[in-house]
């Protein structure tokens, strides 16, 4: 997904000024510190900067600093390339752990439930990725998926990701129809989220009977497979964190034997080739109404083999996670 809107300048002053609070209170019980009155001048200055319509802007290079970043610190007076090399080093200490972090939220390769078959894929473009996959079984034999994608790259995407994906893990039970578990998760995502990232979700129910229920936040439609013909799954909904109250509707489905849903997120469909054209959705729905009864794990090994011969091999510009989800019952 593209670049995180960011966050107006003006936006940054309530938290600022409630930090220079804090510092003052803190000097007036303490003796002279150095180090106080340091970050006292930053948290002024920085303030100056939003008076004089310079905060955000690299002192360097004078293009914007990564939002993401000014998010995480709003004294920031550069940008991550033109950080000291050792203030480069903790960030990518901050990056490596967030990538462990990520990588113990992954979920199976393949996983088989009460007459279900799921596979999954993620390749994330950079070390960490704003992409979120799983797929949690219920006593009963029914199971919830998800597959969700934040707005942004890099450790604040993959940091938001995993808060959305720890999200819909806690909210997630059989008793509890998706539509509500995705208007739930709206309202925490909008309430703890300190910058503008919005997330698309598309997250469902499987039972044992066969009956497929979704709900689509704004995401890239997932296309199902039912008898050979391939459907899109439009949005039931706006993405996650666009407002704090939102309704979302759901598509409910009856697979038969041999049916299958893909969700994707759309580093499948908007990759490129070496002339700059996009994979697109008609190309994947081609491809995969060329199957002939494939297992989970064929549909998504098929789509990454397709994509990796049609971008040449070039390095993905974007997170992408692929989720299969097949009747095999
Ligand atoms: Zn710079």
């Amino acid at each position: 997904m593209e670049q995180a809107v960011a966050i107006p300048p003006t936006d940054f002053r309530p938290e600022l000024l409630d930090r220079r609070e804090r510092l003052l209170a803190i000097a007036r019980v303490r003796p002279p510190d150095e180090g106080l009155s340091h970050l006292l001048a930053e948290v002024d200055a920085a303030l100056g900067r939003i008076e004089a319509g310079t905060f955000g802007f690299c002192e360097t290079c004078h293009d914007p600093i990564e939002p993401e970043y000014l998010a995480r610190e709003p004294i920031a007076r550069f940008c991550i390339g033109d950080l000291s090399p050792a203030e480069q080093r903790t960030l990518e200490e901050d990056l490596e752990t967030a990538a462990r972090i990520q990588k113990a939220h992954l979920p199976q390769v393949a996983t088989e439930l009460a007459g279900w078959e799921f596979a999954f894929a993620f390749e994330p473009a950079g070390p960490v990725g704003g992409d979120c996959c799983d797929v949690l079984g219920h006593p009963g034999g029914e199971a919830t998926f998800l597959l969700g994608d934040v707005s942004g790259k890099g450790v604040a995407a993959a940091m938001l990701a995993a808060s959305l994906h720890a999200t819909i893990r806690t909210l997630a039970s059989p008793g509890t129809p998706v539509e509500a578990l995705v208007e739930r998760a709206n309202r925490l995502f909008r309430s703890g989220s300190v910058s503008r990232a919005f997330a698309t979700l598309v997250c469902g129910r499987v039972s044992p009977d066969g009956t497929l229920a979704v709900c689509n936040a704004g995401h890239c439609p997932p296309l199902l497979s039912t008898g050979g013909r391939i459907r899109e799954i439009d949005p039931t909904g706006l993405p996650i964190g666009t407002f704090l109250s939102t309704a979302y509707g759901g598509h409910a489905l009856r697979l038969s034997k041999g049916d299958f849903l893909v969700a994707f997120t759309d580093g499948l469909t908007e990759a490129r080739d070496a002339s700059g054209a996009e994979y697109g959705s008609e190309r994947l729905a081609a491809t995969l109404s060329g199957l002939d009864r494939p297992t989970a794990r064929g549909v998504v090994d098929t789509c990454l083999a397709d994509l990796h011969s049609f971008t040449g091999g070039r390095a993905p510009e974007d997170d992408l996670s692929i989720l299969a989800i097949r009747r095999s019952a």
